[in-house]
């Protein structure tokens, strides 16, 4: 999908340049005649001299952008001098790479330097003390024998004697351990005694985690993908890849041993993961292979301690940098492999704009710095499946779990007939009875509730008939005031009393959280003990650690959780996972609702029998006959592939057809309806001019959040660049137009949640 913008090279005469990036200087640019010699040679990202300030100083620029004219009397513009010498620096290669999710994703090019360029303001370094003897030991001694005929210098003496025995020692040691205050030490080196050093230190938060090595010989699937990857490196043909292996297969294995050929030659490896939640797992094996050269980075790091990682990459003391999304920036200089483990999840899609896409931003920089792009998943996106098929990226396939276990085995409970038999709890007879025998076992059960997508869609507990938009075949949601609205197109109807299918009076909104759960096992099992995970829970900076750990040590029987659960984590001793409603993804009202719903049961399923005793998954439902939910139980990805794909053909929806929603946000409802009116009929314009389709403007479900009300376009098409050249020209539109002066508007790209 990753198309090139038409506007790289420069036709325009004058020149936007940044002039420090490493200063808080990013914000502002200045223009720049671009005399004709250079005209050709200056691309985005070009690194420049050029005369600054009042005595016209040559310094170094980078060029952010062209210009038509320049905003100010030509006259008085200054001409750039000359290209700067020198190799490509690695902010060079990261400016260009934030000139292109600029064009790609809309917003500023500041917006898209801030993103790109996380450290900007420089940190205090952070130093530590050592002291030594100064003098020959034997000098040292005769002068402690010396010390000890007085007696008002016993702290001399301890401080003089721990020095003898010990070489060197930090000031912190000297002070707790030998109770040595730094002015006895000052004293000491007035005397020359004694010498003080100090030492640059670091904070990195890897080198407190414990390493995991475990020495495994591949076997021959995974050794067939490596030899595979190890020619295909050699050579230069740099294709992405993504492995399809199934959970447990050995994906993590396999990225070990690539990045271990890719450090062999000199360059780096980033690992990009999903989630926080994850990092301690991938870190210790990671460490097991590469020690203190494995570095992380992510939002619950202190600045310091952030700084401190990007400095050590700029200094070459790190080989393996392992994050989420924003660890596809991270600074190496010679940049050999980008791992997207996971590719599937959602997070790694910015919220915030620039709304780029983890994985399309990963297969740009190393398109610019001849890197490879490796993607792993038992479930791959639709979206990268769909690139496989096409060969532009290279499949590889893990058909076994890497230990010999069995995949579980799993089974569909049909919610309908509980509530027909009179069951109206959360769980189901067959779920309760394979509870009651794992807990007599001592085995452990996990259980899963599926809120992703949870947005208020109505059904019918009696026959699982779901209200659906008659334009989209999205699920309506219910909005207040008894209405049920469709958040792509706009359709309204009345909330409906009874079902139109069965005319059964249980039909509305499915409520249920993890805390009702979790009420309702401990009344049902007095006996088990629960632990629960979810965003309550987790809140403190160690909570998802100290809850998963406490279920590893077997501190509960049953684990409850929302989709964090969901991800990678191995107990060995689960053997029981239960999907309480598995439905309530398949029914949110987005276009990916069914693909969701595969990947949550697939993997959740996949949770069970990591250990030796074979594993069994429950899914419970009220559509036991969608195929979402089908092909999950039958473990199929390719029959899911297949209808999936289908259906996102007939209907027009990514990844065959390419999708932006434009996303319109105001403080008045009127200003804002009115600015989308126009802004509606502009792309209507348009519409004739490029092969394009508008719908909306639709009011999303959550239509007003923190006083801002919002507003939703999407626009689709075959053929993504006619995406961009609506953004683009959507930006020129609302730049001009003063009725959008109030208002923020953001392109989101193959929207991932919704809107
Ligand atoms: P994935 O990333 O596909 O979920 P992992 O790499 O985490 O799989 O492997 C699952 C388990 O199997 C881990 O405990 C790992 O140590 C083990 N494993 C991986 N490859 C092998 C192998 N070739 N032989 C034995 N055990 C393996
Ligand atoms: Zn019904
Ligand atoms: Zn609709």
């Amino acid at each position: 999908m990753a198309q090139y913008p038409k506007r790289w090279y420069n036709k325009e005469m004058y020149a936007d340049i940044i002039v420090d990036i490493t200063h808080e200087k990013v914000d502002k640019k200045f223009e720049y005649k671009i005399p004709s010699h250079l005209a050709d040679k200056i691309t985005i990202g070009s690194k420049v001299l050029i005369p600054f300030g009042r005595g016209n100083k040559e310094i170094t620029g980078y060029v952010v952008g062209f210009l038509k004219e320049p905003s100010f009397d030509k006259k008085l513009i200054k001409e750039i001098h000359n290209l700067a010498p020198g190799s490509i620096a690695i902010e060079e290669k990261l400016i260009t790479l934030a000139s292109w999710i600029k064009e790609e994703y809309g917003g500023t090019m500041a917006g898209a330097l801030k993103v790109v360029l996380p450290i900007k303001k420089r940190e205090k370094t952070k130093e530590a003390f050592y002291v030594r003897l100064a003098v020959p030991r034997e000098e040292a001694i005769k002068k402690l024998e010396h010390l000890l005929l007085y007696k008002n210098q016993k702290a001399r003496v301890r401080a003089l004697a721990a020095l003898i025995d010990h070489p060197v020692l930090a000031k912190e040691e000297l002070k707790n351990k030998f109770k040595v205050e730094m002015k006895v030490i000052e004293a000491l080196v007035k005397q020359g005694l004694v010498m003080v050093e100090t030492k640059r230190i670091y904070r990195n938060p890897t080198w407190e985690m414990e390493e995991k090595k475990e020495e495994v010989s591949l076997n021959q699937e995974q050794e067939k993908i490596l030899s595979s990857f190890k020619e295909n490196f050699s050579k230069g043909n740099l294709k992405p890849c993504l492995i399809k292996g199934v959970t447990g297969s050995g994906k993590t294995e396999v990225y070990i041993k690539m990045a271990q050929e890719v450090v062999k030659s000199g360059r780096q490896v980033i690992i990009m993961i999903p989630e926080i939640a994850l990092t301690f797992q991938t870190v210790a094996r990671f460490m097991g292979a590469f020690k203190k050269r494995v570095a992380i980075i992510n939002s619950k790091l202190s600045y310091g301690e952030r700084y401190d990682q990007i400095e050590m990459v700029r200094e070459g003391k790190i080989d393996v940098m392992i994050g989420p999304r924003s660890a596809v920036f991270t600074p190496f200089n010679n940049l050999g492999l980008i791992v997207i483990d996971e590719e599937h999840e959602g997070t790694y899609k910015s919220e915030q704009m620039p709304r780029y896409h983890g994985r399309e931003v990963a297969i740009k920089r190393a398109e610019l710095e001849n890197a490879i792009v490796v993607m792993g998943s038992a479930t791959p996106s639709l979206a990268s499946y769909y690139h496989c098929e096409k060969g532009d990226y290279q499949l590889y396939e893990l058909t076994t779990r890497a230990t010999k276990n069995l995949l579980p085995t799993v089974e569909i409970v049909d919610m309908k007939a509980e509530l027909k038999s009179g069951n109206r709890s959360f769980l189901s007879s067959r779920l309760q009875e394979l509870i009651e025998d794992r807990l007599q076992k001592k085995q452990q059960v996990m259980l899963f509730l599926n809120r992703r997508g949870f947005s208020g869609f109505v059904s019918c507990r009696a026959c699982g008939y779901v209200m659906k938009c008659p334009h989209c075949d999205v699920s309506l949601s219910i909005h207040k005031g008894g209405k049920m609205v469709c958040h792509y197109c706009g359709y309204e109807t009345k909330e409906v009393k009874s079902c139109p299918e069965c005319g059964s009076p249980f039909i509305g909104g499915f409520k249920a959280g993890t805390q009702q759960v979790e009420d309702y096992l401990k009344k049902r099992f007095k006996e088990a003990k629960t632990l629960r995970m979810d965003l309550d829970t987790t809140r403190e900076k160690e909570g998802y650690q100290k809850i998963l750990k406490a279920f590893d040590n077997h501190e509960a029987d049953i684990l409850i959780g929302t989709q964090m659960i969901v991800k990678g984590h191995d107990f060995k001793d689960v053997t029981l996972v239960g999907i309480i409603a598995a439905d309530m993804s398949l029914y949110s009202n987005d276009y990916q609702a069914g693909e969701r719903t595969f990947q949550l049961i697939t993997q959740a399923a996949g949770r069970a029998g990591r250990g030796s005793v074979p594993g069994q998954a429950v899914i419970q439902t009220y559509s036991p006959d969608n195929y979402a939910i089908i092909k999950a139980k039958e473990q199929d990805y390719e029959g899911f592939y297949q209808e999936e794909m289908a259906f996102r053909d007939l209907m027009e929806y990514p990844p065959v057809y390419s999708l932006v929603a434009v996303i319109a946000t105001g403080k008045e409802e009127e200003e804002l309806d009115l600015a989308m009116d126009y802004l509606k009929k502009f792309c209507d314009l348009l519409e004739k001019k490029v092969e394009v389709r508008i719908i909306g403007p639709a009011t999303p479900y959550i239509k007003k959040i923190k006083d801002l009300y919002k507003k939703v376009i999407y626009i689709k098409s075959i053929d993504n660049r006619n995406l961009i050249y609506m953004k683009d020209k959507i930006e020129e539109y609302i730049d001009l137009n003063k009725g959008f002066n109030n208002l923020s508007i953001q392109f989101d790209f193959d929207p991932m949640n919704n809107i």
